[in-house]
């Protein structure tokens, strides 16, 4: 097999193989990577797939992207770690809800929401590579909550790797503060910053580019701008859309979307060849991602706290990819494209990257009575208490039009965290306040540890240099 090689959306960093996409992140240039070419699975590989475990799945999806990195028993160990130990037995189980919907429950991780199937991953990943090159690396990221408490968990107490974390203060729900601030070990940062989500990961971009930090450290990533999350995300498509009759039965997904890296997963699913009908994008009230895919109008505004924090976000770092991959795939045009929304937060979808987008996605926005109401609905009829982030989901599936979905076509809601770790916003929904699964401990008993800075760039980068253990090399 061919060595898979990765490019940046911004045409000028260097191409890299798998190992290197996972160390770097961020490209240098700014960009994002994304593989030259994406490979293609036939109808009777896909078929192929059918009664396999998760882990076996993963193993064929992920093949072609790690080729020249991994060989197929590191792959192979890797997935039977990772996967073979989760909260439930198939990872990601499909719920049935009525005839037409469904929900694929991604919460069985360590720290209850969808990010743990890949950040499991990723830790593993980082230690095999940075223990083949003997280097160490400093994680910077940003999280809204849900990234934050998955990377921490995947990385707490490992050799090569010192993560430092950076979460708006007093906009995170206190589970997902907990789940960050009791983790004790030394190579654990936590920091809440003055400021909101967008503020934190404008801070991380900015030290990938600062020579001042990623200089002395090396630094990694671990947000969603790191490919090697996606590449795992996609493992659940294809095996929800197996159990729901793919290759010979078209499947559309709603995915409760922030950063837009759940969704891309699913893009990259079709591009494979998975026959996915449509992807529709659900947002909370902060929508520019519901603007730009209905008018092409990309423009950020104030972040507003809603009762889905992890989506509370206005720039979202991996539709770069989307836009990369429509509109030709010109690294140049996506420079200026990219500069001319810096300056001006605000930018206008080419044709070729509306109609490219429009070919697969749509999208629709849930205000927080609409959100409470989809959590009604399933309470109602199913018994089943769901969290808020899933219901802006499912609100967008249940209100989907014949244009958006052909009617009879299965539609799977991503269910994104697990109820109790928004329990205040569910309870307020549904009067029932869902426990904390056995699997998270004595969360409230442990005693939390984190440093609280001002809101600019200079305060958040001057504190992880003085702070990170690990010098180059
Ligand atoms: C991160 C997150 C999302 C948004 O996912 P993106 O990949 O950032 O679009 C949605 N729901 C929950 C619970 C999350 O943690």
């Amino acid at each position: 097999m061919t060595i898979m090689e990765y490019v940046s959306t911004r045409g000028a960093a260097p191409v890299l193989d798998f190992e290197g996409v996972t160390l770097a992140g961020l490209a240098n240039d700014g960009g994002l990577y994304l593989p030259r070419e994406w490979p293609r699975m036939s109808e009777a590989e896909i078929r192929d797939l059918r009664g396999l475990s998760y882990a076996e799945v993963a193993i064929r999806i992920m093949r072609p992207f790690v080729a020249g990195s991994l060989s197929d028993d590191e792959l192979s160990g890797l997935c039977h770690a990772v996967y073979g130990d989760f909260g439930h037995s198939a990872v990601a189980p499909l719920v049935q809800l009525d005839e037409t919907h469904w929900l694929l429950e991604l919460f069985h991780g360590p720290t209850l929401a969808f990010k743990d199937v890949a950040l499991q991953m990723l830790g593993h990943l980082f230690e095999t590579f940075l223990e083949r090159r003997g280097e160490r690396l400093t994680i910077v990221g940003a999280t809204s909550g849900d990234t934050g408490s998955a990377a921490i968990n995947a990385v707490a107490g490992r050799d090569r790797t010192e993560i430092f974390m950076l979460h708006p203060a007093g906009r995170v729900s206190e589970v997902q503060r907990r789940q960050m601030t009791t983790v004790r070990a030394p190579n654990v940062h936590n920091i809440a910053i003055d400021g909101s989500f967008d503020d934190a990961q404008r801070h991380v971009k900015a030290m990938f580019s600062d020579t001042s930090v990623n200089g002395p450290l090396n630094l990694g990533a671990v947000n969603s701008i790191n490919w090697a999350r996606l590449m795992a995300q996609v493992v659940y498509y294809f095996t929800s859309a197996l159990q729901l009759g793919a290759p010979d039965r078209k499947v559309a997904y709603s995915v409760p979307t922030g950063n837009f890296g759940d969704v891309f997963a699913g893009y990259v699913a079709a591009q494979m060849g998975l026959p996915i009908e449509r992807l529709i994008v659900a947002t909370n009230v902060n929508d520019i991602l519901h603007r730009a895919l209905s008018d092409g109008d990309y423009s950020a505004g104030d972040t507003t706290a809603t009762i889905t924090p992890s989506m509370d976000i206005q720039v979202s770092s991996n539709f770069e990819r989307l836009l990369f991959d429509c509109g030709g795939r010109d690294g140049a045009a996506m420079a200026a494209q990219m500069a001319e929304f810096d300056a001006n937060r605000a930018m206008q979808l080419t044709n070729a990257q509306r109609e490219g987008a429009a070919a697969l996605f749509t999208s629709a926005r849930a205000d927080q009575d609409e959100t409470a109401r989809a959590l009604q609905w399933v309470y109602r009829n199913t018994a089943q208490v769901i969290d808020p982030h899933t219901g802006v989901g499912l609100h967008a599936s249940l209100n989907a039009t014949e244009d958006q979905v052909a009617p009879g076509t299965p539609i799977v809601t991503l269910a994104t965290a697990h109820p109790a770790k928004f329990r205040d916003a569910v309870e307020r929904a549904v009067g029932v306040r869902p426990p904390l699964p056995p699997r998270v401990g004595d969360l409230f008993g442990r005693e939390e540890h984190f440093t609280e800075l001002a809101g600019d760039y200079e305060t958040s980068r001057d504190f992880v240099l003085e702070n990170a253990s690990a010098a180059k090399g």
